[in-house]
């Protein structure tokens, strides 16, 4: 088997040095350990905070060791109760293609009608920050204007279709016309191309001429600044991520930072992890969403070609949920 590995910490974008395949011992089993050949692996946008060697939220990367994440697999031998060959489950050895863990790291995929790899996007971790950000942080209701950015990712595009099922107005933003049709068709009341649009803060005055209740951020940065432009008075704003800093020490200019002031706008950062005492709450809302919901999927093939697929979050190769396929 083979597992990537960090071999150096990256100094701004990643590049294809910074990554090494390496091969990977596949020891006997222990008692209570599964052997798991992953089909899917996930990239992931916050894995570029691991990769630093500084301390966050999640432990970084160790040099040389294998790199962890989300996955999906099969089980190919068990030396624990409970798991049969045969067993679909998910669990955190991403970023190689066979993983020996203890059972308790795995869970079996839930009985929802969807497949494999939805655990992984809609139906997994990005679909419940969408869920829990829009409704438990942004405290979203309906009737709200909502405004979400990278509408068309993994999280984006769930959120849209959330707030509309809820009888929300939704504003999305997305990269290039292909993206944005695709938000549109999602139901999204307006969208905006942010690579197209001159001035964010006039084209989301434009589509939001009340202004905004609820703004929740996957971008940071210019986004945030015409966010806080139109935000009405007690807006909420739930910051889910700033990808447009990920890659850049440089500091974000906020020309519109004053509001949050006379606006007496809300700001909350949240972490999907806080919100898993909730999670049957979510399971049970999106099982009954099943045949509405839209999803798309990028799918890259290899283990070889897995940072490549990272790296591609960054430069907006992905419409809905980047995944590689093994
Ligand atoms: P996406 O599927 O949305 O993929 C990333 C997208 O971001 C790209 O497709 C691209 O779309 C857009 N993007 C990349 N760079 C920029 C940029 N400089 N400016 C504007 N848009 C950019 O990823 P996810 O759905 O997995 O994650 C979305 C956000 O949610 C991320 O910020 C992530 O870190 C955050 N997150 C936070 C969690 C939490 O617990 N707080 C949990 C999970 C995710 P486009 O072509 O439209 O530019």
């Amino acid at each position: 088997p083979r597992a990537w590995t960090l071999a150096r910490r990256p100094d701004g974008m990643p590049v294809a040095e910074d990554f090494a395949l390496i091969d990977h011992p596949s020891p006997p089993l222990e008692a209570g350990q599964l052997r798991i050949a992953n089909r899917w692996l996930s990239v992931d946008p916050y894995m570029r905070g691991r990769m630093n060697d500084a301390k966050s939220y999640a432990a970084p990367f160790a040099l040389g060791e294998p790199m962890g994440g989300h996955a999906v697999g099969e089980v190919i031998e068990s030396n624990a109760d409970g798991f049969a060959p045969g067993d679909m489950v998910q669990h955190m050895a991403g970023w190689r293609d066979e993983a020996v863990i203890v059972a308790r790291e795995a869970t079996k995929l839930p009985p929802i009608d969807v497949p494999p790899q939805a655990f992984l996007g809609q139906f997994g971790m990005p679909g419940m920050t969408a869920y829990f950000g829009l409704l438990h942080v942004a405290e979203a209701r309906p009737g709200d204007t909502v405004f979400v950015s990278a509408a068309a990712g993994a999280v984006g595009s769930t959120v849209v279709q959330i707030a509309k099922a809820k009888g929300m107005t939704v504003i999305g933003s997305a990269g290039g016309p292909e993206k944005c049709d695709w938000v549109r068709s999602l139901g999204a009341d307006h969208v905006l191309d942010y690579k197209a649009e001159g001035s964010l803060v006039k084209a989301l005055s434009a589509a939001a001429p009340d202004g905004i209740d609820v703004y929740f951020d996957n971008v940071g940065g210019a986004h945030l600044d015409a966010a806080l432009a139109t935000a009405r008075e007690r807006a909420r704003f739930a910051i889910c991520g700033m990808i447009d800093i990920y890659n850049s020490a440089e500091p974000t200019r906020l020309r519109y930072i004053a509001r949050i002031i006379a606006a007496r706008i809300r700001i909350q950062g949240f972490l999907v992890s806080d919100h898993m005492a909730h999670v049957g709450d979510f399971y049970r809302e999106m099982a009954t969403m099943v045949g509405r919901l839209k999803r798309e999927e990028t799918v890259v093939d290899g283990l070889d070609a897995m940072p490549d697929a990272f790296l591609g979050l960054f430069s907006g190769r992905n419409m809905g949920k980047m995944l590689v396929r093994l």
